[in-house]
This record gives structure tokens, C-alpha cells and sequence, in this order.
């Protein structure tokens, strides 16, 4: 995908943007020095560890490594692939994207993709008036009109081709509402995946609409009640029927274990969020938000996933997931649990808040008010006394056997915590528990890591010594040119410093973030970032360029050494006579220059 969009575009894109502003407008920096400052938005922490160079255009966290360009940071924290990550950067500088290989443009497809879902949306809007019952419906759940606007609810007609008929007019039309997941297939042909439902769309972080979720109306017939409990479902697609919910299937668009329903809402509402409450239903998130708590989201009709905890704590530090009381409900708490003891770095917090048998949020933030709702978050059990309480719930804690029983079921999962206090201190508690003792435990408070000085420069070979200076200053480039005297030098980093100058000869004024760039998808880029961090204290443009050109000047020697070590090798093995003319005179000419690069070496010391 990345190499779709020519490398001289993303070049032009980032000379245009400024780094600082880019991240500015997300996270508040400080001025230090130079550079600009901030905590980083990446991990949790007390003091900034995370600078932004406006000289080098990138960013850089000396406490979790983050690092990188403008692209970078916005894939980072807006969690945006590469395409959309330059796609919203060109926007905010009035540049269009091109896309290379005219035939095939994924990119334009998407956008189409994104369009027709928006047009479904709006057809099944302008549906719910037209339809009593789904009115009736919206009215006894209380919903007004500016929720049903602000969730864009809507209505799918009953019939089998009401959006194919509408949205699928021509052949490439109709392909893409298939790719869009809203067509169903049988034996007798294509028809509406959504029919007679109630349409709640699913957008992305940036409000696009992706996906939907379809709810169909509780009715007075008897079996359709019983199929809503969980009944297994007709064979035949009858209009209507089907589960109670039903969204749209996986697509280019929509990963559900990666999406949220009404994170959108939740971030439009609030401008600081301090927590996220996490519950089951669609109608659930909508009645909280209605009832003056925007903060609200939902799972896709999926457990809790790695990535929706990724997900919801980059939203805000505290995030409470709520579930019924029931079997069905505990163990999904469970679930929840497990999928965020990863992601539980120090200053994020989960709490777990059971609803009484027979209630959901819904029905509870009607009967209660958002006062009333409030009160029960407030008494929300924290992650470390669930968790405590939920291992131990069959084991008898006077016995020592018991206690052994808890530590071994608490060990594993203790270990998929991240090192820092919170895990300290949750080993401290079994152990306080059981009576074992921490090391044996978990170990994690015995040893805390030792945290890599910052800035630390390790000593580097001469190659990375010139890729380093290269890095910080790119324009040093124009001070070599092929043939470079050094090429054919047998050392590691070489064809990398080779391939260095070669970008940055090409495109003067490059900075170093957008010299990095050109190698983001490369094995390297870890280790560029490392040296492009190095800083020149108090030298100026003058040092560097001679300790540059130094560099340089000793690689051609070893080069020349090297090759000239070569030939004597040869010479030794096969005899003089072996060599071919232009060895020979190849022979001649390195040990001359040799002679003078050695009585060059003795006039400077
Ligand atoms: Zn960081």
C-alpha cells in the first residue's frame, strides 16, 4: 500500500508540515531549549521524557521509544493506517494525494466505500419516519429527536432490495455494497443484509460511517420472542428474522475487534475524558449518552479485545467495563479482565461494575437519572479486588492448600502485567493474601529495571559515527559524490550510508524525520531512530562538517587498506605473476595513495 504514494510526495508532504504544530494541536508541549517538550502521550508519566525537534522534524520519547515523523505520530495516536495518516496530514496543507498505478487504486475504492455507506445511513434516516412501529418503538425506549440525529438512527425497510434498489444502481455499485458487507447472497440471488430493522451506523474515529448494527423491534408474536431469547435461528432468511442483533460482517473497512461503537460521540462530547464506561448494548450506550453521560461506549457484539483495550485507555486513564450480574455477564467480566491486564500501565485504571439481576443500563439510567448511574460507578469494584475475589471464589483461604491454589492461578496472569508500580504492588497483595512470598510470586518487586540512562552515547564504529552525523545534519550529503571512494569498503552499514547519501543528495533540504521516512517499512529503522536521536552539543555547522568529512576521508583509507590487503593476500598465495595488468597497476596506485595518505596522517599530528 505504502509504495503506492511516490516517495517524492511524501518527501513534498513533509517539508510542507511542521512536526511541532502537527503535535501540538494533540498533546500541549513546553518549550525546552531547541526542542519542545511534553509527557508522553505514548506511556504513562510523571516527567516529560518525549521531545519534538523542529530541526529534525521528528519526535522521540527517551522513556518508551516512541519516535518518528509527523506520519508517525499521527499513526501512533490517531491509530491511523499509513494511507490515512498522510491522507489527513495533506489535508491540513491543501495538498491531494496522488496514488501511482492508475488501474488499481485502492485508496479511491475506499473512498468510495466510505461514500455509499454514508448514503445507506442516510436512506435508512430518512426511513424511520415512515415507519410506525419503529417509532413507536424509539418513543416507549425514550429517545428524542436530537439522540436519534446525533446516533444517525434509522430504519431498514422490510422487502428484500430496498438499499440494492436504491444505492446498487449500476454493476460497480452494486459490487460495492457487496464489499461494504450490506448485501446478503442464496441460492436465488443478492438481497438487503439489514431488513426491518432498526439501523444504528458504526463510524470511525473520524465520523466516517463503516459499518452497521441492526436491532430488530420486540414483537407481540411468541416465537419471535423466544428466538430473541436465544433460540436457534430460522434456516430461511424471513424478513426480519434473524438474531436480535446483527452487524455487518468484517470488510476493508470494518475490523470490529478493533472499533468502538460511539467512541466518535464520546470524543465529540467531551474535550477531556477522564474515564470511558464500557457496556454491552447499542441501546445501552444510546440511553447513558441521552441521559447526560457522553462517556459511554460499546464491544461490536465481540468480547472486550487487546485492541479495544489499547483503544479505550488512550481514550481516557479510567475505564469501567459494566456487566449484568448473571453467569453470562461475570464471565465476560472475566474476559474483559484478562484482555486488559496487558494494557494496564501505571496511571490506567480498570474498574467492574455489576447491575442487579434483570436491569441493564438502559433500564437503569431511566429508572435512576444520571445522579443515580453516577452513584453506582462511584462503587465499581477496581480491577485488583475483582480479580482477588473472582480467583479466589472456590477456594478455601484458611487452608494452605487454598493459598498455594490461589498463587498458582494468580502467577501467570500477574506475569501479563507490564513492569511498573501497579504490578509491584499486585504481587505485594498475593502475597499478602496467601502468605507466599513475592519472589516466588511474581518477582517483579524484587528487580526493578534498570531504566537506560538517557542520551547515553555508546561508543559507535565509524561507519555510524558518519551515518549519525548524517542523520543530524542531511544537507552534509552535498559534501560527497560518487564514485564514492569508500563503496566497495567490506563493513557493515556501509550500502545503508551509501543509500543515505544517495536520498539526501537527491532531495536538498530534506530534514532528518523525512530522510527516516524513506526507510520506516525497512529492518534498519530502529537503529536510524537510535542514531538520529544523538545530539551535537554546543557544535556548530563548521565542527560537524569537518568531523563529516573526516569521517569520510578514514572510510576511503580503510576502503583503499582494504583492497590493498587484498591483493598482497593474493600475491602471497599465487605469486606475483598471478595479478592482471589492471591489478597490478590497480596494485601501484593504492600503495602510492597509501604512501600519501600516510604522510598526510604524520604532517596533521
Ligand atoms: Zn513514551
Amino acid at each position: 500500500m505504502r509504495g503506492r504514494i511516490p516517495d517524492q510526495f511524501i518527501d513534498d508532504l513533509l517539508a510542507r508540515v511542521d512536526i511541532v504544530d502537527v503535535i501540538e494541536r494533540r498533546v500541549p508541549l513546553k518549550k525546552a531549549g531547541r526542542e519542545w517538550t511534553a509527557r508522553c502521550p505514548f506511556h504513562d508519566e510523571r516527567s516529560p521524557s518525549f521531545y519534538v525537534s523542529p530541526v529534525k522534524q521528528f519526535f522521540h520519547c527517551f522513556g518508551c521509544g516512541a519516535h518518528g515523523s509527523a506520519i508517525k505520530f499521527l499513526m501512533d495516536y490517531e491509530r491511523l493506517e499509513f494511507q490515512d495518516a498522510v491522507e489527513e496530514l495533506a489535508q491540513s496543507v491543501g495538498l491531494k494525494v496522488p496514488y501511482e498505478g492508475g488501474a488499481e487504486r485502492p485508496r479511491e475504492d475506499k473512498t468510495d466505500l466510505y461514500t455509499l455507506l454514508d448514503a445507506a445511513a442516510a436512506f435508512y434516516e430518512a426511513e424511520l419516519p415512515k415507519h410506525a412501529e419503529a417509532q413507536a418503538y424509539c418513543k416507549r425506549r425514550g429517545l428524542d429527536a436530537e439522540t436519534i440525529k446525533r446516533f444517525r438512527i434509522g430504519w431498514a425497510p422490510g422487502g428484500w432490495d430496498g438499499v440494492l434498489k436504491k444505492l446498487g444502481t449500476t454493476p460497480q455499485r452494486a459490487k460495492l455494497l457487496d464489499e461494504a458487507g450490506m448485501v446478503s447472497s442464496n441460492e436465488r440471488g443478492k438481497y438487503d443484509r439489514f431488513r426491518e430493522r432498526l439501523m444504528f451506523p458504526i463510524l470511525d474515529r473520524r465520523g466516517r460511517v463503516i459499518a452497521f448494527g441492526g436491532r430488530i423491534l420486540p414483537s407481540a408474536n411468541p416465537a419471535r420472542e423466544a428466538h430473541e431469547a436465544g433460540a436457534p435461528a430460522a434456516t430461511s432468511p424471513k424478513k426480519g428474522d434473524g438474531p436480535k442483533y446483527l452487524n455487518s460482517p468484517e470488510t476493508p473497512l470494518f475490523h470490529k475487534g478493533r472499533e468502538l461503537f460511539a467512541l466518535w460521540q464520546v470524543k465529540q462530547a467531551n474535550t477531556k475524558l477522564d474515564k470511558l464506561l464500557v457496556v454491552e448494548g447499542y441501546m445501552d450506550v444510546i440511553a447513558l449518552h441521552q441521559a447526560g453521560l457522553p462517556i459511554a461506549v460499546a464491544t461490536l457484539g465481540t468480547a472486550t479485545t487487546h485492541d479495544h483495550a489499547e483503544l479505550l485507555f488512550r481514550a481516557a486513564p479510567d475505564v469501567y467495563f459494566c456487566f449484568d450480574g448473571d453467569r453470562a455477564g461475570r464471565s465476560a467480566a472475566w474476559r474483559a479482565l484478562e484482555s486488559v491486564l496487558p494494557r494496564l500501565r501505571d496511571g490506567r485504571q480498570a474498574y467492574f461494575l455489576f447491575l442487579p439481576e434483570g436491569e441493564d443500563p438502559d433500564t437503569l439510567v431511566r429508572k435512576e437519572g444520571k445522579d443515580g448511574f453516577e452513584q453506582r460507578l462511584k462503587q465499581a469494584m477496581p480491577l485488583s479486588d475483582y480479580f482477588f475475589e473472582e480467583l479466589a471464589h472456590d477456594v478455601n483461604m484458611a487452608s494452605l492448600d487454598g493459598r498455594a491454589r490461589l498463587a498458582e492461578r494468580a502467577r501467570p496472569l500477574l506475569a501479563r502485567l507490564p513492569d511498573g508500580a501497579f504490578r509491584d504492588l499486585m504481587v505485594q497483595e498475593l502475597s499478602k493474601r496467601t502468605g507466599v512470598h513475592a519472589a516466588a510470586v511474581g518477582g517483579a518487586a524484587a528487580a526493578p529495571a534498570a531504566r537506560a540512562a538517557p542520551r547515553a552515547v555508546a561508543k559507535r564504529s565509524l561507519v555510524r559515527s558518519v551515518i549519525t552525523l548524517l542523520l543530524a545534519q542531511p544537507k552534509l550529503a552535498e559534501l560527497a559524490a560518487p564514485p564514492y571512494p569508500f563503496a566497495a569498503l567490506d563493513k557493515p552499514g556501509i550500502g545503508l550510508l551509501i543509500e543515505l547519501l544517495e536520498i539526501a543528495r537527491a532531495r536538498p533540504g530534506l530534514t532528518t524525520a523525512t530522510l527516516l521516512e524513506h526507510f520506516a517499512d525497512r529492518a534498519e529503522a530502529p537503529a536510524l531512530h537510535k542514531l538520529a536521536v544523538v545530539e551535537f552539543p554546543g557544535d556548530g555547522d563548521d565542527a560537524l562538517r569537518t568531523e563529516f568529512l573526516g569521517g569520510l576521508q578514514r572510510l576511503a583509507e580503510e576502503s583503499n587498506q582494504q583492497r590493498l590487503l587484498g591483493i598482497q593476500d593474493k600475491i602471497r598465495r599465487e605469486g606475483l605473476a598471478a595479478l592482471s595488468a589492471e591489478e597490478k597497476a590497480e596494485y601501484q596506485a593504492l600503495a602510492l595513495k597509501k604512501k600519501n595518505q600516510d604522510l598526510a596522517r604524520q604532517s596533521r599530528t
